[in-house]
């Protein structure tokens, strides 16, 4: 009964709220969680803001905030399999997944664990006068409201939170309501590391019911959420009235660029990770198959066949190969997108439904699902479905496949597929998007920016400016030789 950290405490929700956690799986309740109300959230920020007025953090070098960032590292691998357990019961991905999920997370801390030496970054600048030292500082920004969702809950806040406390700021992290537990374990990690009590404040709850101070209250400095778009324009919209830093990171249609000339075979094995991983609850999924219109028919015929042997089960059954999707509401708004689809003339090739096996009835699995003849205007191609849904659209120039690609408001990730070196460097540099794959989909590591073009986003996550974005700059001139100016003498 003490599942929200404030100030340095475990404590119960003010009011008493409580949440029923189930497994997507099976419907089975994993466990009960507080439910904090905007009561506890303004206690967490009122922590917050205290830490970070008093230095208790800001004030430690950074090298000692780096060398605990190096010991949440290795708490987080030390509990690996509970880690794991928690984020695959909370979301029904795979045991086996999750666990290399918990892995990125280790290493997403260990890249900010090594930056320490390069936090503070203080330039010289010529001030053009004799007897001034001129400097442009950078300083952590203060209070931060983190918050995250249920698709990869650890992952999504360790990118917030490790480059956060590197910095040397305070925060109140949110998660996804429906997916708290591997947070609440990171956070005792946090805890076990060492870091001051207030530094790192942890509330559970609703967006509506907990987070709205955290976007309102005028002692936060910065608003970093990662989810979808009407709630990040919403979030943005709320933060301007006290004009704080914002960094967005929602969602994606990511276009999967195949040309007749790709290495077929990985083209079409990729094709599938790009969009069926993790049940499609991917941002940067390749739910949008751009295929050359001279290769269409094989690649989408193979793609189909695969699909249909996929195999789904619960989070430890060892013969499965996805899971279900994170929530019976999730599950419902894939169905609607789909039954769009269909309504506007696309074409069911495969899934298109729940799975037929008893085994998997009380679970919310919906089954791999392509979508041909689709064109560029249909609302399943513009919109995000976030369920294991693709759609397959032809092209027959570079031209039109770039032109394609880059016709939706969206801008996070995708790929392109092809053997001539010089095509993938021409269509990458006119692709919209963060990140371009070449010959490949879905790997990211640390040290390179994460983000969106358009309006899949504001800001960069990982690398250095995952850094910088938390991060105030400051210049302090300093005059050694102070004389009167004369100015009004
Ligand atoms: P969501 O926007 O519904 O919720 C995200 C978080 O915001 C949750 O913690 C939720 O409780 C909170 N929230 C909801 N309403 C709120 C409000 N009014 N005020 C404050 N907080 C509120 O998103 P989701 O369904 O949890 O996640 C799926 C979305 O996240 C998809 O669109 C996906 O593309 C996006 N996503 C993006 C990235 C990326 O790196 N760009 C990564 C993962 C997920």
């Amino acid at each position: 009964m003490a599942d929200l950290y404030l100030d340095g405490a475990w404590v119960g929700a003010a009011a008493g709220g409580r949440r029923t956690i189930v497994c997507p799986a099976d419907g089975t309740v994993v466990g009960e969680v507080d439910e904090a109300d905007e009561t506890d959230t303004l206690r967490a920020i009122d922590a917050a803001r205290r830490a970070a007025d008093d230095g208790r953090w800001r004030d430690v070098p950074p090298t000692e905030r780096a060398a605990a960032l190096g010991r949440v590292a290795d708490l987080l691998e030390r509990d690996t399999d509970e880690i794991a357990r928690a984020e695959a019961l909370d979301t029904g991905k795979r045991f086996e997944e999750a666990k290399l999920d918990v892995a990125d997370v280790v290493s997403v801390f260990r890249f900010y664990a090594g930056k320490g030496e390069d936090v503070e970054r203080p330039r010289d600048v010529d001030p053009g006068q004799p007897h001034v030292r001129s400097r442009v500082l950078k300083e952590p920004i203060g209070v931060c409201s983190l918050i995250t969702p249920w698709n990869y809950p650890l992952l999504q806040a360790s990118w917030k939170v490790a480059p956060c406390l590197l910095a040397g700021n305070t925060f109140v992290l949110k998660p996804s309501e429906i997916t708290p537990h591997s947070t609440i374990l990171m956070v005792r990690a946090i805890e076990e590391a060492a870091v001051p009590g207030g530094v790192a404040n942890l509330v559970l709850g609703t967006g509506p019911g907990c987070a709205g101070p955290m976007s309102t209250d005028e002692r936060v400095d910065l608003v970093s959420f990662t989810g979808s778009l009407a709630v990040g324009k919403h979030l943005m919209k709320q933060a301007a009235d006290t004009v704080k830093r914002v960094a967005l990171e929602l969602g994606g249609k990511n276009p999967n660029i195949v040309f007749a000339d790709a290495p077929r075979e990985a083209a079409i094995d990729n094709a599938m990770t790009a969009v069926f991983l993790h049940s499609g609850q991917v941002c940067s999924a390749g739910a949008r198959l751009l295929v050359e219109e001279s290769c269409a028919e094989e690649v989408v015929d193979t793609i189909v066949e695969r699909a249909r042997a996929i195999r789904m089960g619960p989070p430890f059954d060892e013969d499965a190969q996805t899971g279900s999707l994170t929530s019976a509401e999730h599950l419902k708004k894939v169905e609607d997108y789909v039954a769009t689809g269909l309504a506007e003339g696309a074409r069911l090739r495969c899934g298109g439904a729940r799975p037929d096996d008893e085994r998997l009835a009380s679970g919310y699995y919906y089954l791999p699902t392509v979508l041909d003849r689709c064109s560029v205007e249909m609302h399943v191609v513009q919109e995000e479905s976030f369920g294991p849904v693709l759609t397959v659209e032809t092209f027959r120039t570079e031209d039109e496949a770039i032109s394609l690609a880059n016709a939706t408001r969206y801008g996070l990730a995708g790929a392109v597929w092809t053997g001539d070196p010089e095509r993938a460097r021409r269509v990458a540099r006119a692709l919209r998007l963060g990140t371009v794959w070449v010959n490949d989909y879905h790997p990211y590591v640390a040290p390179a920016e994460w983000g969106g073009h358009k309006q899949s986003g504001i800001g960069r996550e990982l690398g250095e400016l995952g850094l910088e974005e938390y991060q105030e700059t400051k210049h302090v001139w300093e005059n050694t030789e102070p004389a009167p100016t004369g100015w009004f003498s």
